[in-house]
């Protein structure tokens, strides 16, 4: 028999018989450097090749020869290599399968000479991967030339699915040297965004928990072939049904995404690879894992975004699929959450945050999602530290796993070192401390050093918020976002239970004013049960008071739970998106078409109803006097302005972060929308986030704006600066500032200085 063809028989008949031998040695008693030994005997025998070597990627970024047959045995545990270096350091960097048949042609070849492996010609290596992430590289080499075939690489990658597990376990940490540690257990240092402040320590509880695969050898090949065509139909099935319920589904899926899916569950090449990884020997489950991770590895590398995104829908669908296949539950477990939870999620609705115990939730980690995201708002109005944008940290922890979060800086430690923990744990004791501090503000009036009263408001929108209020010492409610309500409810809620929640919101208040604006969806704010306009562009899309007067039952209904709800007492309605003034014209007339209905009802009204506008599409700032004329009070919405007027979604890190809103250009704009409404003696405030970071709000005040709204927890800082600020002062240095830049991209380090020079806190 030719040789070649000896081998590919060997191989072929072999994988089973392999991973029987493998689970045998895994279940031995026997030192883990000795099961090691035993493992790559075996694996060698079975590939019929002469060499097999284990490397194992240290947290040091190298990686370290754990166990070889074949090679000197002397190098074990002394050879390493960095990633990258040379083709076991090349299948570690791109975490892709290599085969050669003359490995010392290859451009990345280099040999270690303490191994003796210059020998060899053939060379197959591939990586040991977990949650697509790189943790080893297993190999095999032969003296001859050789082509490993194809059945050949899938076995070598079932079993180094295997050693996945062990090295995942942690059994191979007494292995390395003292002062060593392997990658799959190293702390890590992760960036994300800030989405809600404060700092949280605890441990990992996973949003969605990952499937535990607790057979990984198939006992019965034919049984789980059959176990994943069967469990691939009913996805498959399940998935067509939720297309065809559409939007009636309440699942909160896109139609595009759920599409997206069907057409991966149908792809021939990933079905062909689930089978060849169950014929390798495999259970169906452990077969989706390993195909998932291949795939993960690869999508991972890839620079294009589109093809990132891709992955989550392929993430999507394998974990329907294991789901189906484990009958495991998707949704953690409320009820036995630990103390000091720390959920991680890829990303999450605003109801699911709600559904977790406040008392034990201590961080939020979100792989997908950033400051403006629903459940962002909702973190903050819990007052739950979060991060988002955390780059794959789902396929990086383990459940249980120590974790920190950051939602100040947007920083993520993950296994924190003792003395990393310990600095964090300082900085959330003088966080407290300074929140203490804040706290023993509240009865002090904001006034600055020159005695101008500035009015620090609250932004709202929920119940939950409510509490807030006080303890916060905010005047009023400057902005009430009553979609919140919307985008919470599982269903479009009813002009009763709007009403409701008005209501409660004015009772719960009653020395202090509320403005409701009325409904800002679209754009980035969906309601998942409604119908999403196919938009190519929906920030400048069909949103917020467009909507609004498109279909006035809609925001009439809203209209007259406001109005009921405000009967006997003061009552602030507010517009967004307002882009021009027959809008403002329309809006206005529709209330008091509302206001002449319920009054025809015999209801009661309000004793005083003030109407007006968000300020944030540009197109205002140059319609202003007519718009004085017309409102009773304005709030500059300065996310939306900034976005619209640097043409940067704000949504989009990459280039909302290319713009500071204290650069001239925005400066100047808001400058003039406080010079016009002061002129006007109209009220004026800012309820964007640039109003409660101190350094922002100072400049503000400084431009003449005398009412900031802000997340409760910004309250606290920005009194504590404006107490210490001479606003006549301020005013003249940031005028001046402003009128002799000339070209500079932002003025923050000099109004900065300004700070530290008066000794105004920020
Ligand atoms: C804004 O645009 O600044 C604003 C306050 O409104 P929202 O963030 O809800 O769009
Ligand atoms: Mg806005």
């Amino acid at each position: 028999m030719p040789e070649q063809e000896r081998h590919n028989r060997a191989a072929l008949g072999g994988p089973r018989l392999l991973l029987r031998r493998l689970r045998e040695a895994m279940a031995e008693p026997v030192s883990a450097q000795a099961r090691l030994d035993k493992i790559v005997v075996h694996i060698a025998s079975n590939m019929v090749a002469e060499v097999c070597s284990l490397y194992v990627l240290r947290s040091d970024g190298r990686l370290e020869l754990f166990a070889t047959e074949g090679l000197n045995r002397e190098a074990v545990h002394l050879t390493t290599m960095r990633s990258g270096e040379g083709l076991v350091g090349l299948i570690a960097e791109t975490a892709e399968p290599l085969a050669l048949s003359d490995a010392q042609a290859h451009p990345a070849f280099s040999y270690k000479p303490e191994t003796g492996e210059e020998i060899y010609l053939s060379f197959l290596g591939v990586p040991v991967l977990r949650g697509g992430n790189t943790l080893g590289v297993l190999v095999v080499q032969n003296r001859a030339r050789r082509t490993y075939s194809e059945e050949e690489i899938e076995a070598m990658q079932t079993t180094a699915m295997l050693l996945a597990e062990m090295v995942a376990s942690g059994e191979l940490q007494s292995m390395v040297r003292p002062g060593e540690q392997i990658a799959v257990r190293r702390p890590l240092a992760l960036e994300g965004t800030a989405i809600a402040e404060g700092i949280g320590l605890g441990h990992v509880v996973l949003h969605e928990p990952r499937v535990v695969i607790k057979q990984i050898i198939a006992e019965d090949l034919v049984r789980e072939e059959r176990r994943l065509n069967e469990s691939l139909a009913a996805v498959r099935e399940n998935i067509e049904r939720l297309i065809e319920l559409g939007d009636d589904a309440g699942a909160g899926e896109h139609r595009d995404v759920l599409e997206t899916i069907r057409m991966f569950a149908n792809d021939r090449g990933w079905l062909r690879r689930l089978t060849e990884a169950v014929r390798t020997g495999l259970t169906a489950e452990a077969a989706v894992e390993r195909v998932q991770n291949d795939a993960r590895a690869k999508l991972q590398r890839s620079t294009d975004p589109y093809m990132r995104e891709r992955l989550h829908d392929l993430d999507d669908l394998a974990n329907r699929l294991l789901h189906q296949l484990t009958g495991q539950s998707f949704i953690a477990e409320h009820d036995d959450l630990p103390d000091n939870a720390i959920v991680v999620a890829r990303s999450m609705g605003p109801a699911a945050l709600l559904e977790y115990d406040r008392k034990k939730l201590r961080g939020l980690i979100l792989e997908d999602g950033g400051a403006s995201s629903h459940v962002a708002i909702i973190a903050r109005a819990l007052g739950v530290p979060a991060v988002g944008d955390v780059t794959n940290i789902t396929n990086l922890v383990e459940a249980g796993d120590a974790i920190i979060v950051d939602g100040s800086s947007g920083d993520v430690q993950l296994r924190p070192q003792p003395d990393v923990e310990a600095a964090y744990a300082e900085k959330a004791r003088l966080r407290a401390r300074r929140q203490e501090q804040y706290r023993s503000l509240v009865d002090t009036p904001c006034v600055t050093k020159d005695g101008v009263k500035i009015d620090l408001h609250m932004n709202a929108g929920l119940l939950i918020d409510l509490p807030h209020v006080a303890e916060a010492g905010a005047v009023s409610i400057g902005l009430f976002r009553t979609e919140l309500q919307f985008m919470i409810a599982p269903t479009f809620p009813r002009m009763n239970a709007q009403y409701q929640l008005y209501k409660s919101v004015m009772d719960a208040l009653p020395d202090r004013a509320v403005t409701f604006r009325t409904l800002d969806i679209g754009g980035d704010k969906v309601l998942p049960y409604m119908a999403k306009a196919e938009e190519e562009n929906p920030a400048l899309g069909w949103r917020a008071i467009r909507i609004g007067l498109d279909r006035p039952g809609l925001l009439r209904s809203q209209l007259r739970a406001l109005l009921r709800a405000g009967a006997g007492r003061e009552l602030r309605i507010m517009f967004p998106m307002v882009a021009q003034v027959s809008e403002f014209e329309e809006a206005k007339k529709i209330v008091h078409r509302e206001l002449q209905h319920q009054k025809l009802h015999g209801y009661e009204l309000p004793t005083d109803l003030k109407l007006g506008i968000m300020v944030e599409v540009p197109s205002v700032l140059w319609q202003l006097d007519e718009f004085m004329q017309r409102v009773d009070f304005l709030s500059v919405g300065s996310n939306d302005l900034m976005q619209y007027l640097f043409a940067a979604d704000r949504d989009n890190k990459r280039v909302a972060s290319r713009f500071d809103p204290l650069s001239p250009g925005m400066l100047r704009a808001l400058r003039s929308i406080a010079r016009k409404a002061n002129d006007a003696a109209k009220p004026l405030t800012l309820c964007g986030e640039i109003g409660g970071r101190p350094l922002e709000a100072m400049t503000l005040v400084a431009l003449g704006y005398r009412g900031l709204s802000m997340s409760a927890s910004s309250i606290g800082p920005v009194k504590a600066m404006a107490l210490g600020l001479d606003t006549g002062d301020a005013a003249r240095f940031v005028n001046d500032l402003l009128d002799s830049s000339n070209g500079c991209e932002t003025l923050r380090p000099q109004l900065h200085d300004y700070a530290e020079r008066n000794g105004i806190l920020l």
